[in-house]
């Protein structure tokens, strides 16, 4: 709507004018200090008026018709210091005879514009831009100071433990080499070898020799605690970086408030007079290490939001660690340190980066259910006079149902218009500007059901504008209208080519090929593959080829891969992870299991999987879990299993998604089906076989059950260093 009204003024400007320009840069370079500073703006509107040079600038405001007609020059300081500056530049490049204006619109149900004219003040603009200039070279000699400091200590920097495990030498090696030279590197080492300081450690010393900052990216919270013990052990040794933990919005809003309503929240106000008033960023030159707990001690007393604290701070920390959504996620992406330019000062590590994406799948997979659709326009009844935002709302939930209604009787994929979308995403950002405005008292909106669907689908709304990549299909079952992120790699191409370096690691990024498509590398980055350090004797590996888990078969074979399972534990009784490629398929096999075991449910809070993995640490059980689940990845059992049963190459679930991946796949490299379902689902294999072995002393067996592992596309796909000559070598034949 503002876009519009802009574009409608303009219009109406040029046909006034015939010399209306639009496009006028404005530049001029000053010396200042010793330094040049070139500054530069482009209005919105420059014309001749009689005699006058016009510089307008067009601006839409939100406001009630009082306060609108209150609006005058003098009140609007932003707006007017603007118009200043670009006068002042003006005048210094010799143009006399200039004078400002301010047109304002107005975007609230009241309507109306006006029009403001500003003489121009060049003295007070002068003393503005003077100071202004002040506070930026302070700035720069502050950070440029800090810089120094840093790459003074880069040489000195110690590796933060007294040894090297085996590999992490070649791992420091390789991840200085691509950090130096804004390389992409994909690597894959083992679990157990010390993966986070032998790519950490190398990636700091990096950037402080090139004045970067390193973004590390994870998806877990344990994680973080890791990387967190590393930079207290650097700390130690007085290395006077400063580092940033981030923790979620959600768990920092002391409202706990759905969305932000930045203008009226009691934590953002007067919040840069606050910032300035307190010693958070000094103290980040000083080498501090902030996160969300000692944050929100500090910020709550004096009404500062911590989690906008934590974001501010983001821009001056040398080691910021958070969640993949902040780089990759374009709604919450942290834009003051990524956007411009910025990504191209930073180091990026992603851990465990084969769970990337999917990840980037989910995030741009949204859908828009029916049933809330029609929950939300019954919960407009009765409103709807009340306030012209119910009834535009009402009118634009009353088109969406319409829409469902010719959506055909099906589960298939739809095509959507772009242009389509674009306007619908129009029509809900415009409905949020209004609802900021109705009812006029409203401040902070704890979980208002009706803007958070507006702000969901104004995201599926985008996504409906991406083209490539991207599918939609309706479920009329579930009545569900979603997107479908084919390709995850398009989405992350853009974000992985404007950092200055990339460092993704994880246990196994295999295929390689594959995984740098999936993570947006295409053929820019390399690949270091890490083999395991720890004594083979150490493991047993066996694959028991007998049965078949293919669907088709699983009546049949269930009842003999529930005797295997009995009787691996039987013959070296411990405890043993046994992971299955489904619910279903480990609720069907547990039916005939003799042996005591514990179950993985389908749901589980944090007490439930503290109470799971309390019963692991005790051992002597068998504990039935998912492949891909929570306790197959991310999570150590340190010397507590006795072995890991695998049972099937844990392909993803056969439907209409999966097989429209597969479909895209086949279509771009005609490979669809290892695409969309082997190579993720050995990936979940070897990710849960290396639950066993994390150290030397950790001992055990790691059994693979199904016929499929000894076949094409899975075989090749079993790690190198399992066997020595061939695959077969692992074969163990079932005594019946
Ligand atoms: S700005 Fe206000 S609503 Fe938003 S997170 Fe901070 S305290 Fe919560």
């Amino acid at each position: 709507m503002g876009r519009n009204a802009h574009i409608h003024r303009q219009m109406m400007l040029k046909r006034r004018h015939p010399d209306f320009n639009g496009e006028h840069q404005i530049s001029y370079r000053f010396d200042f200090d010793q330094c040049s500073i070139n500054l530069r703006g482009r209005p919105d509107a420059v014309y001749r008026e009689d005699n006058f040079l016009v510089v307008e600038e067009i601006k839409s405001v939100l406001a009630s018709a009082e306060a609108f007609q209150g609006y005058t020059i003098e009140n609007l300081n932003n707006f007017r210091t603007q118009l200043d500056l670009y006068l002042y530049l003006l005048r210094l490049q010799g143009q006399d005879h200039l004078r400002g204006r301010l047109h304002l619109i107005n975007l609230a149900e009241s309507g109306g514009d006006k029009t403001l004219d500003c003489a121009a003040d060049f003295e007070r603009t002068a003393l503005l831009l003077e100071a202004a200039f002040s506070r930026l070279l302070a700035e720069i000699e502050r950070r440029r100071n800090h810089y120094l400091n840093l790459k003074f200590v880069a040489d000195e920097l110690q590796f933060p433990f007294p040894t090297f495990r085996p590999q992490q030498k070649r791992m420091l090696e390789e991840v200085s080499a691509a950090a130096e030279s804004g390389g992409r590197l994909m690597l894959s080492a083992p679990t157990g070898i010390g993966k986070t300081a032998g790519v950490l450690f190398p990636a700091l010393k990096a950037a402080f020799q090139l004045d970067k900052k390193i973004y590390f990216a994870t998806a877990k919270t344990t994680q973080r605690l890791i990387v967190r013990g590393l930079v207290d052990r650097l700390k130690l040794k007085s290395a006077p970086f400063s580092a940033l933990f981030l923790t979620a919005r959600a768990k920092l809003c002391p409202l706990e408030a759905e969305v932000c309503q930045w203008d009226s929240c009691q934590y953002i106000c007067d919040f840069e007079d606050k910032m300035k008033r307190f010693s958070f960023i000094e103290e980040m030159y000083e080498g501090a290490v902030f996160d969300g707990e000692n944050i929100s001690r500090r910020a709550l007393p004096v009404n500062m939001c911590p989690f906008a604290v934590a974001l501010a701070l983001a821009e001056y920390a040398d080691l910021v660690v958070g969640d993949y959504n902040y780089v990759f996620d374009p709604r919450i992406m942290i834009r003051r340190i990524f956007a411009d330019e910025g990504a191209a000062k930073i180091i990026l590590i992603i851990d465990e980066a084969h769970n990337l994406p999917d990840r980037i799948r989910d995030c741009y997979s949204p859908e828009i259910a029916y049933s809330e659709v029609e929950f939300l326009l019954a919960s407009l009844k009765g409103k709807a006079s009340q306030w012209s935002f119910h009834k535009n709302a009402a009118s634009f939930l009353r088109a969406l149902v319409k829409f469902f209604h010719h959506l055909p009787e099906a589960v298939c994929p739809v095509e959507l218009s772009s242009s389509d979308w674009s306007d619908l995403q129009a029509e809900a950002e415009t409905l949020i500007m209004q609802f900021n405005l109705t009812p006029s008292d409203i401040s902070i909106v704890k979980s208002d059901p009706l803007l958070k669907f507006l702000n969901e689908f104004i995201w599926f709304a985008k996504t409906a504008q991406l083209g490539e990549g991207m599918a939609y299909l309706y479920d009329n079952q579930r009545r569900i209208l979603k997107a479908l992120c084919l390709d995850p790699g398009l989405r992350l191409k853009d974000t992985m080519a404007s950092f200055h370096s990339v460092i993704a690691m994880s246990a196994t990024l295999a295929p390689n090929e594959f995984f740098a498509e999936m993570l947006g590398f295409y053929d820019r980055a390399s690949n270091v593959n890490l083999l395991n350090p720890f004594p083979a004797e150490n493991r047993k590996i066996r694959i028991i080829p007998e049965v078949s888990t293919l669907y088709k078969f699983r009546a049949r074979f269930v009842p003999k891969i529930a005797e295997v399972i009995d009787r691996i534990y039987a013959e070296q009784p411990g405890g043993y992870f046994v992971f299955f490629p489904s619910y279903a398929y480990m609720q069907e096999t547990a039916e005939w299991i003799k042996s005591p075991f514990l179950l993985q449910q389908a749901e589980m809070n944090e007490a439930s999987r503290s109470d799971f993995l309390a019963e692991v640490a005790k051992g002597g059980k068998l504990f039935l879990a998912v492949l891909g689940g929570v306790f197959a990845e991310g999570v150590d059992y340190p010397g507590q299993l006795a072995g890991v049963i695998i049972v099937g190459p844990g392909l993803p679930l056969y439907c209409l998604e999966t097989e429209m991946i597969r479909d895209y796949f086949d279509h771009c490299y005609g490979r669809g089906f290892e695409y969309a379902y082997v190579y993720p689902g050995m990936n979940r294999v070897i990710q849960a076989a290396g639950r066993l072995i994390r150290s030397e002393t950790d001992r055990g067996s790691i059994t693979l059950i199904c016929s499929r592992f000894l076949q094409e596309p899975y075989r090749s796909l079993i790690p190198r260093d399992w066997y020595v000559e061939e695959v077969e070598e692992l074969v163990v034949k079932s005594r019946n």
